[in-house]
């Protein structure tokens, strides 16, 4: 009998603790974690490289093809050079939006990611679209919030090089663009279980997901 492919769709807005909870997930699951946004945020860097214009859709959706992006574990790399620390740096973030608005880059990223599953039998999956339009059928799916300010808390605390308001504003034009993008927008599937995060541990959420799954 051909073994179940298990898939854990993990959706959220920046700060929501999508990666962290995925992360403990998988390996509580022994499944592995494909973190989605660094593919997306992989190809503005590459972009950014390559000198492609912002505007230039067609160039960026090029990129996307062109590029191999490589995401182990923590370590990302793009053509073989590792682009870890760069991909969450300031220009990248506020680049990436606009590149992952473009349907083309989507397309790529979204083949790219359904194989990544195939090769593995299963994954827990975070991003902006997994549970709405990468697996719809996945067997879990999750939408992750906390309120604004502990978002840009918590973000500002990962990036020492600015402060909280600059975060925060950064945070929500990023949310805004991600949401309202005519493709494949960040919303919640109607099957997502909803969970806020703004006052809860990690080992809580993880598990409040380990109990859904039964
Ligand atoms: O998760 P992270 O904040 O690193 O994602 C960076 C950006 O990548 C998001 O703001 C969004 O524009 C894009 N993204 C997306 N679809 C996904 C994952 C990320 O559009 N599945």
């Amino acid at each position: 009998m051909e073994e179940e492919v298990r898939v854990i769709a993990i959706d959220g807005p920046a700060g929501s603790g999508k990666s962290t909870v995925a992360r403990q997930l998988a390996e509580r699951l022994g499944l592995e974690y494909l973190d989605t946004g660094a593919m997306y945020r992989s190809v503005a860097f590459a972009a950014m490289a390559r000198e492609v214009d912002l505007d230039d859709s067609a160039g960026i959706v090029e990129v996307a093809r062109s590029s191999d992006i490589r995401i182990d574990d923590a370590v990302v790399t793009v053509d073989g050079v590792d682009v870890t620390t760069q991909i969450r740096g300031p220009e990248v973030t506020r680049s990436v939006s606009t590149v992952a608005a473009i349907s083309g880059v989507r397309e790529v990223m979204r083949v790219r990611q359904r194989a990544w599953v195939m090769e593995r039998g299963g994954g827990v999956l975070e991003g902006r679209d997994i549970g709405t339009v990468v697996f719809p059928d996945a067997n879990l799916k999750v939408y992750l919030n906390a309120s604004a300010e502990v978002r840009a808390e918590r973000r500002a605390g990962e990036v020492s090089a600015l402060d909280y308001e600059t975060v925060a504003a950064d945070l929500a034009a990023r949310d805004a663009a991600d949401s309202t993008r005519q493709h494949d927008p960040l919303i919640q599937a109607p099957d997502a279980i909803h969970i806020d995060t703004t006052l809860l541990s990690i080992d809580q959420v993880v598990d409040e997901l380990i109990a859904r799954l039964g």
